[in-house]
């Protein structure tokens, strides 16, 4: 019998797969897609690797190897397998070209990860042209089909994603006319503000998308720009970032849902407030690297484990609660006294102050913040002295 099901074949289920399989647990990944490795499977550049296999990898090369290693540790891996809905106690329903089936197993594990916002909701006007398209969309059609949507696109954002996009230009051949930022800095931490500069990309900070033109392609876009409106010629936008957690199984479920970080509320062990489910990786708070979502594979694995051997604590905590329009996410949502582990922050735009957690009035931890929106920020768990609410608040 299955005692656990992944549901997700990225760096995260496949991490936790090779750790549960190696554990002796009879392990099932299921992944919608015809090859396992999630993201890393059309990212064909690096960094990938490094706190895994301790050397910078390519994408799909990182992404077999992912594979190789739960299967060399005795999991089974479904592929073209998609699962449609999640019941209480561990029951989830699936589709594959077999059809439709039931499943159920002690722990199911959800690392579904992201998807990128639309154009739609960047609230981008203008015509539906061919050529507007985001990150994964652009590496599909380069990778996978070996075709070359654009000559001359703009990209817009500079979150980490979109230096992602921009090195896979360099590598079809296509040569960006801009990188857009709408804030005042870069988004991805230093190096990769370095990368348009190196590969003769102008970047132009303060600048925001308002219209994007032309009839079946694009052709121009409109532009707000410190120095007024502007027009840009070019054939294509590739929007980056805005990532949001995969949850539509979540949203749909019996679980709560955060509708701070847009994914699953989780308590430090990754249990969901049925405890039959876990999650791990971007499915929890948006993209981060896969090296970090790797190890929360194995930190959930590790959870799962003791939950099959009956020895995680029964549910239940205090709830953190988000008191400031600066904090854009924080996880674990339920913090557990002598739990192990680091929360983790994301702020909604640049913020120098004080971080303070509190709970009925005491403070239980405090810290200098001083960050960019969208950066990981880590602080150790706090201890709370009952399950009353935990304030998160920013002094300015
Ligand atoms: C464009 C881009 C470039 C990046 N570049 C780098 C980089 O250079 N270095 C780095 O370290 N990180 C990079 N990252 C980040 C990294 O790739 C991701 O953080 C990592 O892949 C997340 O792992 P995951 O397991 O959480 O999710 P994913 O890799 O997204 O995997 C989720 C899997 O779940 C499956 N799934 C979803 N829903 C269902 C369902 N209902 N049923 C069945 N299967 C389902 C999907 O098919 C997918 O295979 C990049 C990310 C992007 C988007």
């Amino acid at each position: 019998m299955t005692e656990v099901i992944i549901i997700g074949a990225g760096p995260a289920g496949l991490s936790a797969a090779m750790s549960l399989a190696r554990g002796g647990v009879r392990t099932l990944v299921l992944d919608r897609e015809p090859e396992p490795g999630g993201i890393p499977r059309h990212c064909a550049h690096s960094p990938y690797g490094f706190r895994e296999f301790h050397r910078p990898m390519f994408g799909p090369a990182y992404a077999r190897r992912l594979a190789a290693e739960a299967l060399a540790a005795g999991a089974e891996i479904r592929t073209l397998t998609t699962v449609t809905a999640l019941h209480p106690g561990g029951r989830i329903e699936i589709t594959s070209p077999e059809g439709s089936e039931t499943l159920t197993a002690p722990a199911v594990l959800l690392a579904t990860g992201v998807r990128e916002t639309s154009r739609a909701a960047r609230l981008i006007g203008g015509e539906k042209q061919a050529g507007v398209l985001n990150t994964g969309a652009l590496q599909g059609i380069v990778h996978l089909n070996h075709q070359r949507p654009f000559r001359r696109p703009v990209i817009l954002g500079t979150e980490l994603v979109a230096f992602s996009a921009l090195l896979t230009c360099r590598e079809a051949g296509i040569k960006p006319v801009a990188m857009l930022e709408p804030g005042p800095r870069i988004t991805a931490r230093a190096p990769a503000g370095w990368l348009p500069w190196a590969l003769g990309v102008p970047l132009r900070l303060k600048t925001r998308i308002t219209q994007i033109l032309g009839r079946s392609r694009v052709e121009r876009i409109l532009v707000d720009t410190p120095d007024g409106p502007d027009e840009i010629e070019t054939d294509g936008v590739i929007i980056t970032g805005g990532f949001r957690p995969d949850a539509p199984l979540v949203r749909a479920s019996h679980m709560e849902l955060d509708p701070a970080s847009g994914g699953p509320v989780v308590d430090p062990w990754g249990r969901l407030t049925d405890p039959a489910y876990f999650a791990a990786g971007n499915l929890l708070r948006g993209v981060e690297t896969a090296g970090w979502c790797w190890a929360e594979g194995q930190h959930v694995a590790g959870a799962i484990h003791a939950a099959l051997k009956g020895q995680l604590p029964p549910p239940g905590g205090a709830r953190l609660r988000i008191a400031s329009d600066a904090v854009k996410l924080a996880l674990p949502q339920v913090i557990v006294a002598g739990a192990q582990g680091r929360l983790q922050l994301r702020l909604a735009r640049p913020v120098r102050g004080r971080l303070r957690l509190a709970q009925d009035g005491a403070t239980l931890l405090e810290r200098r913040i001083d960050s960019l929106p969208e950066r990981r920020i880590t602080l150790p768990l706090p201890q709370p002295r009952g399950t009353g609410d935990i304030l998160v608040t920013v002094e300015e």
